[in-house]
């Protein structure tokens, strides 16, 4: 097996494999698909422009492969509608954006530290977080033999405790950064643990801890000084409070359309990016006392219409959720039954007796006036929208509507 040393060695000299899960499939040839609705991108990024300062600019975070919604068309689309900035968590996720000919200014949103990786960032011209000393020492060394500087963002840590330099440290760590050959502070930064909860108690400890640094960094309100960058909210806190927009805000979630909390739904109107969608594969009449499914976990209380849809967990679609989620079909809710399989999962259509092979079925999405989000799966599996979107593996090709 590679480390992850080399298969980045790998990644930075050979020619990334041409990506192919777009445009290459009619959705509509296939079992199975996950439709992205690139109008609801750009709708979304325009709504979150106009709750945004003309002096804030926003960065459209698509790490993960655009939270599974295909990272490079969402970024295409996002700039267009006036997103400047993009945000991955890797470095192959940035470099596979520029070999497709993005140019606008990736952050790296993750850790990165050995000489091999600088190599790539620099390459590739991507824009590295640094967070420790050692690291910026790493990035400065190696830029000094290759002989070319690259704008550097200092994370510090206010309170999440994941990435970041301690917020203590800010004025030391900043000046070494500062100081140090080739590295050109381009942002200070930092995350927030709990911008989604209506209790603002520990967000504001952030803001406060991150203000505190930052003039301890001698950095005060002077406007005319366009560097470096401050930067603090993601999507939640970004429709939580103005005060908290900075020079830019880092919005994942809500590009794709979804709300970070309830009660943030009314700040701006956003539309759902992402559909998924299977077809019928056979329609049968079981009798009752028939068990359905592996372990028959179902078992039919009368006679029953059933329909198998060419969909399951390796697609995605949460096992757990066997036995207890409705899909659309013909714009009406139907019951799934008995365990989710691999590839393939049954349905009670009894409600439609002339449902036909082939017909589509909505597992996410609207259908009529109905619609099923990520946020409902995400409730009835105790998880986040987040996970949801990212779930959807590649076996489902995306297809680009809209
Ligand atoms: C993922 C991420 C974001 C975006 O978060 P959303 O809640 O999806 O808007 C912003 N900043 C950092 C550092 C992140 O890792």
């Amino acid at each position: 097996m590679l480390s992850w040393e080399e298969d980045l060695r790998e990644i930075s000299t050979q020619e990334i494999p041409q990506v192919r899960r777009w445009d290459e499939y009619g959705g509509i040839c296939q079992r199975a698909w996950v439709e992205i609705d690139l109008a609801a991108v750009a709708y979304n990024v325009q709504q979150l422009k106009l709750l945004l300062s003309p002096q804030t600019a926003l960065m459209t975070v698509v790490k993960a492969d655009g939270y599974g919604h295909g990272a490079f068309k969402v970024a295409q689309t996002a700039l267009k509608a006036g997103a400047t900035w993009l945000g991955v968590a890797t470095i192959p996720e940035g470099i596979e954006l520029r070999d497709r000919g993005i140019n606008a200014p990736i952050l790296i949103l993750g850790a990165t530290h050995t000489p091999e990786q600088v190599k790539a960032i620099a390459q590739w011209q991507l824009q590295p977080t640094i967070c420790t000393p050692k690291q910026a020492l790493i990035f400065s060394e190696f830029l000094t033999t290759i002989n070319q500087s690259l704008p550097v963002h200092v994370k510090l840590d206010t309170g999440m405790s994941r990435l970041g330099s301690p917020w203590q440290e800010a004025a030391e760590f900043v000046t070494l950064v500062k100081n140090l050959p080739n590295l050109e502070l381009a942002s200070i930064y930092s995350h927030l643990a709990t911008a989604d909860s209506p209790d603002f108690t520990v967000m504001k400890q952030q803001q406060q801890r991150f203000e505190l640094a930052i003039s301890a960094c001698g950095i005060g309100e002077k406007k005319e000084m366009a560097y470096p960058k401050l930067h603090l909210a993601n999507s939640a806190a970004a429709l939580a409070d103005r005060r908290l927009h900075y020079d830019m805000v880092r919005i994942g979630l809500a590009t794709y359309g979804l709300y970070p909390a309830p009660h943030l739904q009314s700040v701006i109107d956003l539309k759902p990016v992402m559909q998924v969608k299977a077809k019928v594969t056979q329609v049968k009449t079981i009798q009752a006392g028939t068990g359905v499914s592996y372990g028959h976990h179902f078992i039919a209380d009368r006679e029953m219409l059933i329909a198998v849809v060419g969909i399951g967990y390796a697609d995605g679609i949460p096992r757990n959720l066997s036995n207890n989620m409705q899909v659309l079909v013909r714009s009406k809710l139907v019951p799934q039954i008995g365990a989710i399989t691999m590839d393939q999962m049954m349905l009670d259509v009894t409600a439609i007796p002339d449902l036909e092979i082939g017909e589509i079925v909505t597992l996410l999405g609207k259908d009529g006036k109905i619609k099923i989000s990520a946020d409902d799966w995400a409730t009835k599996l105790g998880t986040i929208s987040w996970e949801i979107l990212c779930s959807f593996k590649h076996r489902l090709p995306r297809v680009a509507i809209g």
